[in-house]
Order: C-alpha cells, then sequence, then structure tokens
C-alpha cells in the first residue's frame, strides 16, 4: 500500500485550511491538505462576501477558496482530494487514515470547520432537495420569480434573504426572536429591501406540500397564532455545528463542540493545532479562520524544525 508523509498535514479545506496550507508551504516543508469535496468550505456556499478585506465591491464566496488554493499551489501545496476516515493523532509521526492507504504526518493541522445545523421539524429530512434547502447559492436559482423563505437571525440568513430577493418574487425571513443576530449592515440592507417581509418571534412548525414544499407552517410565539407561509422553497439558516466527528475522543472540546486551542492553535496533543470554525474562536468569519491558518501553521513549522 502506497503510504506518502509530510511534514504538515492539513485536514479540510477551507479559509482555515487552505491559508494554513499557504504559510506552510511558503515555509519550505511539504504540506498535503486533504479534502473531499472542493476547496472552499462553507464560504463557497455563501454569495458575496463584503467584509473581507481587498474587496471593495465584495466577493463570490467560492472565488475566495479558489484564489487562496491557487496562491497556496504556487508554493507547494499538494491538495488530495480524499476525506479521512480517521486520524491517530498521539506518537511522533501521526496518521491520516484514507479509504484506501494510510499516510503519515509529523503535524497535523485540525480545519473541517463546520457544518448547517438542521431545523428539526418533520420532514425535513424527505423534503431536502425538495424545497428544503441549506445552501442558498448553491440552490436559490430553482426558485426564480417563487415565493420563498429563510429561517434564522444570524448574518448567513439576512445575507441569503438579501440574495434570495434579487430574483424571488418574495423572501419572508423567519426568526425566532425580534432581534436580528446578524450585523447592523446586513439588517439595514434587509429592510431596505422591498420584496423581503419578515415573520419576527415565529418558529416552524411543519412542512406543507407532499412531494415537494408547498408551505411552511410558523407559530406566532407572542400571538401563539400558527398560519402557513405558502412558500416554494425553505433556506435554513439556523447555524452551523462543528465538524469533530474524528476528534472528539483525541482532543479536548468545549461544551459547545469546539476543539479547544491557546492562542497558537495548539489543542495539547504535541503536533496537533486547530484553526477556523472548528475551535474555540470568538469570531467565525474568513479573515478569522484566515488568521488562525497562519498562526496554527506557523507553529506546526516550529514544531516540524524542532523535531
Ligand atoms: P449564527 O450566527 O449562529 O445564527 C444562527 C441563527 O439561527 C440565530 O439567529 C439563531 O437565533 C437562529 N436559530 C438557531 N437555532 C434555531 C432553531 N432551532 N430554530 C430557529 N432559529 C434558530 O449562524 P450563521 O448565521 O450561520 O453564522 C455563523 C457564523 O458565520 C457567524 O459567526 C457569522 O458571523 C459568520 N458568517 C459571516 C458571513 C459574512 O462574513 N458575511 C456570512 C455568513 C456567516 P438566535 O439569534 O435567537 O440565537
Amino acid at each position: 500500500m502506497f503510504c506518502m508523509h509530510s511534514d504538515i498535514a492539513i485536514i479540510g479545506g477551507g479559509p482555515a485550511g487552505l491559508s494554513a496550507g499557504l504559510y506552510a508551504a511558503r515555509g519550505g516543508v511539504s504540506v498535503t491538505l486533504y479534502e473531499e469535496l472542493f476547496p472552499g468550505g462553507q464560504i463557497a456556499k455563501t454569495p458575496l462576501v463584503e467584509n473581507y478585506p481587498g474587496f471593495p465591491d465584495g466577493v463570490v464566496g467560492y472565488e475566495v477558496g479558489a484564489l487562496i488554493q491557487k496562491q497556496a499551489e504556487k508554493f507547494g501545496l499538494k491538495v488530495e482530494y480524499s476525506g479521512a476516515t480517521g486520524l491517530v493523532l498521539d506518537g511522533e509521526q501521526k496518521k491520516i487514515l484514507l479509504a484506501e492507504r494510510e499516510d503519515t504526518a509529523t503535524a497535523v493541522i485540525l480545519c473541517m470547520g463546520a457544518h448547517a445545523r438542521a431545523l428539526g421539524i418533520p420532514r425535513e429530512e424527505e423534503l431536502t432537495g425538495a424545497g428544503i434547502s441549506y445552501c442558498a447559492t448553491c440552490d436559490g436559482a430553482f426558485f426564480k420569480g417563487q415565493d420563498v423563505a429563510v429561517v434564522g437571525g444570524g448574518d448567513t440568513a439576512l445575507s441569503d434573504a438579501i440574495y434570495l430577493a434579487r430574483f424571488c418574487t418574495s423572501v419572508t425571513i423567519v426568526h425566532r426572536r425580534d432581534e436580528f443576530r446578524g450585523s447592523p449592515a446586513l439588517q439595514k440592507t434587509v429592510k431596505e429591501t422591498p420584496n423581503i417581509h419578515l415573520a419576527l418571534s415565529c418558529i416552524p412548525l411543519s412542512l406543507k406540500g407532499d412531494k415537494k414544499v408547498e408551505g411552511l407552517e410558523i407559530l406566532d410565539q407572542k400571538t401563539a397564532i400558527a398560519r402557513v407561509l405558502p412558500v416554494a422553497g425553505v433556506f435554513v439558516a439556523v447555524g452551523i455545528k462543528p465538524q469533530t466527528d474524528l476528534v472528539k475522543d483525541l482532543v479536548a472540546l468545549n461544551a459547545g463542540g469546539n476543539i479547544v486551542t491557546d492562542e497558537f492553535m495548539r489543542t495539547g496533543v504535541p503536533g496537533v493545532y486547530a484553526a477556523g470554525d472548528i475551535r474555540n474562536t470568538p469570531l467565525r468569519q474568513v479573515i478569522t479562520a484566515c488568521a488562525d491558518g497562519a498562526i496554527a501553521a506557523t507553529s506546526a513549522l516550529e514544531y516540524v524544525s524542532s523535531r
């Protein structure tokens, strides 16, 4: 069985992993990034990123990942399009278990990010792809000229609603509180967009429609009155869950399920670092994920050179 050894292995190819790849490869050691799908992570699903410095007109989320990858590969980053099925993180040689082989590395940077949380209402799974979506950029175009709902009140929900309002007839944001968690800038745009409607203090109860979504039943928590929004699409944007299945028994996690690191991105296991949304970060943005990646790579480079 062919086995590849790298000085540094990076698990996950979102902005944190790609930036770690850029800094580590530029540090002159061998670096392999393992990514099961395509690089970019969650940002690849974000229509427009308006707060990543250097792009005054915003940048399409997918392009952020593609550009960092190109930059990192220029310095020698190797991208392996296979997901790790397991990790062995103790000892001098860490192991990255893949479907058909077992690679090794001296240091490992965990950048598996986070994925969308589900609403948890009946038939949500059954109707996923038939009106339920977790990615407005990926699926929004299917709902052109139709009425849709977005559930959530964070940055994702607000930016998804703004994006969908460009081509959907109407967008109703269903949020469980009266106040949004999302940024004031996005809230202002939401208020100024005439075809975005708000259903505040409302929670989703059930989905209507047989083979595809034809409505979303919501409950107004203040009046205790339920009503059905006649929508063809429901975009779920109720937050993210860290993807720690691979490492939950190998590194320390906090109560929220995020990997605990120090300011050097060290996990407590020698030679193992974590960066981006998967860790105990106070801010989950592209810029902080990139910064985490740079710090983790610098720490990993020091560790590799000390061996
Ligand atoms: P988030 O900030 O955690 O917001 C999740 C929203 O969903 C909250 O409003 C929450 O309500 C609501 N919610 C949670 N569980 C719910 C449930 N079971 N039913 C109904 N509503 C529920 O998640 P996010 O918007 O995905 O953002 C994640 C991170 O990515 C954030 O740090 C965000 O700033 C960042 N992000 C940045 C950009 C950007 O830079 N442009 C774009 C997208 C995301 P409560 O408010 O009541 O808790």
